[in-house]
């Protein structure tokens, strides 16, 4: 391709507004530009690289037995009533009423649809397993549409969805799949960690994964153990068995069971910090109450003072579907405390405790009035306790769950792919059944799969730049090769690049020519920002057979002649033919 003849609009600066690397990057070196908050045309290059990782996808999920189809865009909202989810979903699904008033959704994910399709095509066990998957644009009525493509309104999607006859067959699929998403990632340059997931309102009964790119930017902390592989995505992150404090672990042991509990005078001591430097504590010697309302139902929420509740954690151990902190009036009405003394001794709201805060022996926790605490405070001896479990965020250098040695250490990072065991959630409730080998009527078993095509090309520029530009991976770059040559109306250059040119597009390469009448400074910034892994100059030495090699993620480069740059390239760039 000529590069005076491509639209690729580059910029010298930045709009202000543009705060994530591959953002400003990717608005800085043409290709992609906002069309409003969160939706945005993909220009030539941009497309090209979208192409490019859609192809690796392709090829791994058709390795994988995959088909690819294509869905509509436009939902039909009846579909979500019936799957339940209409409402659950809430203001991020985009509706929209066609001429006759009918309500259709502009699809943010597909799985109503597909099985929609799938319980009007499929009958038998025979037709199974099945896996499908399309590529194509997202809508989702962002809250906070961000960073560019990592979190836009329309976005261009990968989704499979797998139908088996049994939770087996689902496992093979999905094992599949999962291998078949490392492969993809490592293909595009990425340096990822599979992690435990929470399903989100996606729901499902079985085993969920992220993959998640390590970025600092990225919305999503992961803790992954410093000695095995295991990671979990910190709304589902456990660490190990939490052991009873040191009273009770050393000879005191005796003691603490006997040593009674002890209301004491803490004036203005509201908050975990107060109390720790009012009266030499840490926050582990702590149990703080909090009150929530569950269902609409008032609940104490007991950890200790180090640690945060996590509220899908919690959802899931007392079943409730909505959580929400009580406000200060319903505490006081509830507990007779203003907030900050609340506790549990002779609370008679039901209590729910940490695991790590259950294993206290001598807790401090609120005193129940204005300006007192108690101390010496032990759960099950003090209060009831009526349910125990793992209700907290991990911290980072708690034991791992899995293995004996490891700690886990938290990393941030950006979720390009999801993994979900779906089971029959919505063959269930949709009505998609085969007939199975026993000839009796079955719920399909179902698993998705997705990647965010758009957010997977912002995620590598994450990754892969400096602060000249971007450094794509060979793999998913616009081009291959960059050629430039210093001054067009030098014949010799001229030349010499119209037969590079050539020879290099013949031996199947993708080659991008910087013809244009520009000062060299602008070419080789431009250069920079595009971002196309292989560059050679073609200057003054052209004329005498040399030309310089450079590699984009490299410093320096190589004047070498003409031959021995062609196939050092193609070498390097290793094209199928
Ligand atoms: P997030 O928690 O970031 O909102 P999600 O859990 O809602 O993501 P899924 O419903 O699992 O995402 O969608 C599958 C994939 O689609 C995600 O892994 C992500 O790569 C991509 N994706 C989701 N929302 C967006 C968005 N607003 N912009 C770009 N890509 C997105
Ligand atoms: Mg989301």
């Amino acid at each position: 391709m000529l590069q005076n003849q491509l639209l690729v609009p580059t910029l010298r600066e930045a709009p202000s507004d543009a705060e994530a690397a591959s953002h400003q990057l990717l608005l800085r070196a043409g290709y992609i530009r906002q069309m409003a908050a969160g939706i945005y045309t993909f220009l030539p290059l941009g497309l090209k690289v979208l192409h490019k990782i859609s192809a690796i996808i392709r090829e791994e999920l058709n390795a994988a037995g995959a088909q690819e189809l294509l869905l509509p865009v436009l939902q039909p909202t009846e579909l979500w009533e019936e799957s339940g989810r209409y409402h659950e979903y809430g203001p991020e699904l985009m509706r929209i009423h066609d001429r006759h008033g009918r309500e259709f959704a502009l699809g943010p994910t597909h799985e109503e649809i597909i099985t929609a399709l799938v319980r009007s095509e499929i009958s038998s066990y025979r037709q199974l397993p099945l896996t499908l998957y399309q590529i194509q644009s997202k809508f989702r009525d962002e809250r906070r549409p961000r960073f560019g493509l990592l979190r836009g309104r329309e976005f261009m999607m990968k989704d499979a969805y797998s139908f088996s006859e049994s939770r087996e067959d689902l496992r093979v699929i999905y094992v599949q799949m999962f291998q078949a998403y490392e492969r993809i990632m490592t293909r595009c340059g990425l340096n990822f960690r599979a992690v435990e997931a929470d399903a989100g309102s996606i729901g499902g009964e079985g085993d969920t994964h992220e993959f998640i790119v390590l970025s600092e930017i990225g919305e999503d902390t992961i803790a992954a153990c410093s000695s095995c592989g295991y990671a979990a995505n910190l709304e589902r992150a456990e660490s190990a068995m939490p052991v009873a404090d040191s009273l009770a672990a050393d000879s005191l042991d005796a003691l603490a069971e006997i040593r009674p509990i002890e209301r004491f005078p803490t004036p203005g001591m509201r908050t975990i910090d107060e109390l720790c430097s009012g009266l030499g504590l840490k926050p582990e010697n702590i149990i703080k109450t909090l009150i929530y309302m569950a269902d609409g139902e008032p609940l104490a929420v007991l950890l200790q003072g180090g640690h945060e509740v996590n509220e899908i954690k919690l959802g899931q151990l007392c079943k409730a579907a909505k959580l929400e902190l009580a406000d200060e009036e319903t505490i006081r009405r509830l507990t007779g405390a203003p907030c900050g003394f609340v506790g549990p001794v002779g609370l008679k709201i039901p209590l729910i405790v940490d695991r790590h805060a259950a294993v206290m022996n001598e807790a401090v926790t609120g005193g129940g009035e204005q300006d007192v605490h108690f101390r010496h405070v032990k759960p099950g001896r003090d209060f009831n306790v009526e349910l125990t479990g793992d209700i907290v965020n991990v911290l980072e250098g708690e034991g791992c769950p899995r293995c004996a040695e490891g700690r886990l250490e938290f990393h941030r990072g950006i979720e390009v792919g999801h993994v979900f065991e779906l089971g029959t959630k919505y063959s269930a409730k949709l009505g998609a059944q085969f007939v199975n080998r026993e000839g009796m009527q079955q719920d399909v078993m179902m698993g998705c799969y997705g990647i965010g095509i758009s957010r997977l090309m912002a995620a590598i520029a994450e990754q892969h730049h400096d602060t000249g530009g971007i450094r794509w991976p060979l793999a998913i770059a616009p081009f291959q090769i960059h050629l430039l040559t210093i001054s067009d109306k030098d014949e010799a250059q001229a030349s010499a690049a119209s037969s590079l040119y050539k020879q290099l597009r013949a031996a199947g390469l993708e080659v991008l020519l910087d013809n244009r009448e520009e000062r060299p400074g602008i070419k080789f910034k431009d250069a920079d920002l595009i971002g196309i892994p292989v560059r050679i100059v073609i200057g003054k030495l052209a004329g005498e057979g040399q030309v310089e090699l450079k590699f984009r993620a490299e410093e320096g480069s190589r004047l070498m002649d003409i031959e021995a740059a062609l196939t050092a390239v193609r070498e390097y760039c290793n094209p199928l033919k």
